[in-house]
């Protein structure tokens, strides 16, 4: 057994709790947290000063793109970053499994026990096959043209089959409203019924223009591709419109990941719609690529249950959970570190249902980390993670 002391404990399913003690068994099951010194003179005592929380689970992820670090150029919006991903992919003279590798280290060393991961292909199936941190893969396709639809979603399902045989859970999602057909979503759905569902949502402006009157920047690109779709976007509709409300029921468990642009009536449709909607958001790769963060103000006065994720290192120089609450803290620094740590371990793991995650509940094995540097309950600039158990 183990006691740790620490100035503050953040169980997260109970309120923190000033020079608090966690008891854990050496494998790092709890056994219970309370604020009663030990009178047991068998243990020593582990004491740190900062705040000591459970390990962080990412819900949004792109392992596949570990060796973009540094390809792309800051601020350069969205409709460039998707058009110029699969040309700079091929492009990068870093080894994509050696990346792949070292970025899963890399979360493993910053405190994440779980990552919900956006796949392609099976080019990460080994390393979360071996990997300390539990994995789920949303095998994620595209494709706007409606003939396609039957290959692309064959091939999908042949991904997801491949990681299900190595034992690694994974579903098929769409990638975002904009970039798949009618016939493609449909064919989707079609399988998502008790499956995790994802998608990126209202990441860029651009989207909402090109919902609305097909304008904007996403539209130009499409159309200097070729693929002129007002016609398939039927006019009018917005991106839930189009992509989730006529397809899904309403329990149907959905991770929506950036709003980056979501309004209140976007909000209200979603949550009017879905009893089981949850908000992801990855406010570091919003200000890499499009220079802005999400209203939390408006996410929190409705509500949402929020999660956290780092994206890519496309779009990110780290894929680190605190680096993402102290970007958020340092913009919205009435949001409490207990808040954020609620969003950053235990929404998602409610997410991904893994009820032994994300909380400092007795018999759960969380992992446990310790946030340093910390300016009482605040998060600081340097404010950084060691991982006890
Ligand atoms: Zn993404």
């Amino acid at each position: 057994m183990r006691i740790i002391q620490a100035s503050y404990i953040m169980p997260l399913n109970t309120a923190p709790i000033k020079d608090g003690y966690l008891y854990i068994e050496d494998d790092g099951t709890v056994i219970h947290v309370n604020d009663i010194t030990p009178i047991t003179n068998q243990f020593e005592v582990e004491v740190y000063e900062g705040i000591i929380c459970p390990g962080f689970v990412n819900t949004h992820c792109h392992l596949e793109l570990s060796h973009m670090k540094g390809l792309v150029p800051k601020g350069y919006g969205l409709p460039k970053f998707v058009s110029q991903i699969p040309q700079l992919r091929k492009q990068s003279n870093l080894d994509p499994l050696k990346s792949l590798k070292e970025a899963d280290r890399n979360m493993n060393e910053s405190g994440i026990v779980a990552v919900g991961d956006i796949s392609n292909t099976t080019e990460s199936l080994s390393v979360k096959k071996n990997s300390a941190i539990r994995y789920h893969s949303f095998v994620e396709q595209f494709g706007l043209n409606k003939n396609n639809a039957d290959h692309l979603l064959s091939e999908g399902l042949t991904i997801v089959e491949e990681y299900r045989s190595s034992n690694l859970s994974a579903s098929l999602v769409p990638h975002a409203p904009y970039s798949l057909s009618p016939q493609l979503l449909k064919g989707i759905y079609s399988y998502s019924n008790g499956q995790l569902l994802t998608i990126h949502h209202q990441e860029t402006a651009s989207e909402k223009e090109l919902f609305l009157d097909s304008k904007g920047d996403l539209a130009e690109l499409f159309l200097s591709k070729g693929l002129d779709i007002s016609s398939q976007l039927e006019g009018g509709k917005n991106s839930a419109q189009y992509a989730l409300l006529p397809y899904l029921p309403k329990e149907q468990k959905l991770l929506l990941v950036h709003n980056t642009f979501s309004e209140s009536a976007d909000i209200e449709e979603i949550e009017t719609h879905f009893s089981d909607a949850y908000w992801c958001t990855c406010p570091k790769a919003n200000w890499y690529i499009e220079q802005r963060l999400p209203n939390y103000n408006l996410w929190r006065e409705k509500n949402l249950k929020i999660t956290i994720g780092t994206d890519s290192l496309a779009s990110n120089d780290s894929l680190c959970v605190l680096e993402e609450i102290k970007m958020i803290q340092k913009n919205y620094s009435h949001i409490a570190t207990n808040e954020l740590l609620i969003w950053a371990c235990k929404n998602g793991a409610e997410f991904f249902n893994y009820d032994e995650l994300g909380s400092f509940k007795a018999g759960c094995k969380p992992g446990v980390v310790l946030i340093e540097h910390v300016d009482g309950l605040q998060l600081t600039e340097n404010s950084k993670v060691t991982v006890l158990a």
